[in-house]
């Protein structure tokens, strides 16, 4: 039986992947893993959400950080740039990325729950040559950076038929 001490202890181990991930594609590309940085991306590595960059002052302040809303984006520029969050144009949010791009190649989609506001990542690939083939047969450069779908997750449709 999972508890909820359990659960916990799980959380903070994921986020500690995240972070060590994280770490690990800034030293890749030669980018610097600040303390700032670090701290930014622990906030939004810890939630399933999309966070504002507000959001991530206000718990950072709470924490006893306290910065200038222009730190906080530079932060946020910085870690976009490396791939290890992604930004929700929808709701001007971020999220960390589950799979950090350029892994594998191919580009995500991000699906963002309507109910609970968790944000998934799935393939995208297929859709993004699709979006590219159909630009440039309109004669059209597209600069598509990623698909943002927003819907019902498994768990909220499974509550709502409860
Ligand atoms: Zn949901």
């Amino acid at each position: 039986m999972p508890t909820a001490a359990n659960e916990e202890a799980r959380a903070k181990d994921r986020v500690k992947a995240s972070i060590e991930q994280a770490e690990q594609i800034f030293t890749e590309k030669n980018l610097r893993f600040t303390e700032l940085r670090r701290k930014v991306f622990e906030e939004i590595a810890s939630t399933q959400e999309s966070v504002g960059a507000y959001e991530v002052l206000d718990r950072l302040a709470r924490k006893g950080t306290r910065l200038a809303p222009i730190s906080v984006y530079r932060a946020l520029d910085a870690l976009l740039e490396a791939g290890v969050v992604h930004r929700l144009e929808s709701k001007n949010a971020y999220f960390a990325s589950r799979r950090p791009q350029g892994r594998n190649g191919r580009r995500p989609m991000f699906l963002s729950c309507e109910q609970c506001g968790h944000v998934f990542e799935t393939d995208g690939e297929d859709i993004f040559v699709a979006i590219d083939t159909a630009a440039h047969e309109a004669k059209f450069t597209p600069r598509v950076k990623f698909v943002e779908v927003s819907g019902t997750c498994q768990a909220c449709a499974g509550r709502a038929k409860d």
